[in-house]
């Protein structure tokens, strides 16, 4: 590609997908996590670092043995337990009625229902919860159940805005729908652009100062071509095409 072929956004977005699957390789879709884990850690995880995350988890279960455990829990002893996280005293009544209402529906703690249900309606129930908004529904539906759905935090709706796969003003609401719907249906697609383009805004695309120097989308990207003009070849062919172990560990 050249910077001199003006690409549309959706072009832009596939683009995105193929450039960074080789820039930090193709990942598969097994879940790394159980569907209630994935739940519950999404909840923790909120401005959180995922060690921090990780111990709160670990925390919570050591010290009440089990989802029964943890509902049963003192609101403010759970609080303790998961000190870790930006907002504990949030989260520990959040959790307990996530946990409450799941064991109300379903009888016991279990998520894995969701798999025979349709994408939307998995979403609505997930949505319909305390503190569950669409970028947590989408990451448990898709990473678990392998749904056709597009979680956009911070970091993927950053660099969307920045390279122009959406406008300046969408918001990131907004732009799970729109993205996805430039995007193939397909489960393996939507986990590997939204692990690279998480990846990409937390160790290149940062949101204080982009390294561009290193970034494989300049050639497209609207925000390198207005702060640094068209890229040039001599820029381009500096870029490096695969990301570096030696520049330090890829986040979870
Ligand atoms: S070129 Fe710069 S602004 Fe554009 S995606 Fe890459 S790091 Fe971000």
């Amino acid at each position: 590609m050249t910077n001199a072929t003006p690409l549309s956004p959706a072009q832009k977005t596939w683009q995105d997908h193929l450039i960074l699957n080789d820039f930090y390789g193709e990942l598969s879709s097994t879940p790394r996590r159980t569907p209630m884990r994935e739940l519950i850690s999404t909840v923790l995880s909120h401005r959180t670092t995922h060690a921090d995350e990780e111990l709160a988890y670990s925390r919570m279960l050591e010290t009440f043995g089990d989802w029964e455990g943890v509902l049963a829990a003192p609101t403010s002893e759970l609080a303790h337990a998961i000190r870790t996280t930006r907002w504990p005293d949030t989260q520990a009544p959040r959790i307990q009625d996530i946990l409450r209402r799941i064991k109300a529906e379903r009888g016991e703690f279990t998520l894995d229902f969701l798999a025979d249900w349709p994408t939307e309606r998995g979403l609505q129930w997930l949505t319909d919860m305390p503190g569950i908004g669409l970028k947590t529904a989408s990451l448990v539906l898709l990473f678990n159940f392998q749904k056709p759905v597009l979680p956009v935090d911070t970091h993927v709706h950053r660099i969307a805005q920045r390279v122009g796969m959406i406008g300046p003003k969408v918001s990131a609401e907004r732009a799970h729908k729109l993205l996805l719907e430039q995007l193939p249906q397909d489960a393996r697609v939507l986990l590997n652009f939204h692990k690279h383009n998480y990846w990409h805004g937390q160790r290149v695309c940062l949101y204080t100062k982009p390294d561009c120097a290193r970034c494989p989308l300049k050639a497209f990207c609207d925000y390198y071509i207005e702060h640094y003009g068209p890229a040039t070849p001599e820029a381009l062919a500096a870029t490096p095409k695969r990301w570096d172990t030696a520049w330090g560990e890829l986040p979870h």
